[in-house]
């Protein structure tokens, strides 16, 4: 796996991976439903069948491989350039990504390597992070379109991943912010600690218990700041627990 830095990692310090969509913005009130519309849009025009056929085998592909697009790839041959460019145009992203100014304020100040890992393609979260005027304050970001791993696309939560996440900073402590608890099950055995972000506007898993297999969870990143900023400089932390508010 091969990726750019924006700003070169300091080796020895706590890497902080931080998923993007619903971990660091709202992205499920407008911005995914109109993703997932475009890819249905695409499944039924490439397949040439109805949308609702299409609706129906992009789920089955989601829950079977995690990303539509590896269904799509390994059935129907698809150029996974091509699929990304053409589910992520989003005219209206400009409108949709609302900045988070105590997010940014804890990026901004929190010691350590940040690093964005996200299943959707570098452009679209390249502009997510500039709306978002978080841009210059990551240190790079690992997209699906660069989760290759020996000639084959191992987005999360492939087992495959972690270990190469890994490799690429070498950190004192490996940690993972991320809203989708099925993508932290693998995390477990490759010695990163996880946190899951579950915001209020999801109520059935923010009230629901921490699954076992995830360490923390919180309603916010930002509700994480004394936690992250005692783990970042001591590479040490207690428990977060769950903060919920
Ligand atoms: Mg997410």
């Amino acid at each position: 796996m091969r990726i750019k830095f924006l700003k070169r990692p300091a080796a020895g310090k706590v890497c902080f991976w931080l998923d993007l969509d619903n971990t660091l913005h709202n992205a499920s009130k407008h911005i995914l439903p109109e993703i997932n519309e475009s890819m249905t849009q695409y499944v039924a025009g490439h397949l040439n069948i109805d949308p609702a056929q299409a609706s129906q085998l992009r789920n089955a592909y989601w829950l079977r491989y995690g990303a539509t697009l590896l269904g799509m790839m390994k059935h129907h041959d698809v150029c996974p350039q091509h699929f990304l460019k053409h589910t992520h145009v989003l005219p209206k992203l400009h409108e949709q990504v609302l900045p988070d100014p105590q997010m940014r304020h804890l990026l901004r100040r929190l010691p350590g390597n940040k690093i964005i890992l996200t299943n959707a393609p570098l452009e679209y979260a390249i502009r997510v992070l500039a709306l978002l005027r978080i841009q210059s304050l990551v240190h790079a970001v690992v997209a699906i379109d660069q989760m290759s791993i020996n000639g084959r696309l191992r987005p999360k939560p492939s087992g495959f991943l972690w270990p190469a996440v890994k490799r690429l900073v070498p950190a004192r402590k490996h940690v993972l912010f991320e809203d989708t608890a099925s993508h932290l099950k693998s995390v477990r055995s490759h010695q990163m600690k996880t946190v899951w972000v579950v915001p209020p506007r999801f109520p059935k898993q923010h009230k629901a218990g921490k699954p076992a297999h995830i360490d923390h969870k919180v309603a916010r990143f930002s509700q994480s700041a004394a936690w992250s900023f005692t783990l970042a400089q001591t590479g040490q932390a207690g428990s977060l627990g769950t903060l919920m508010r």
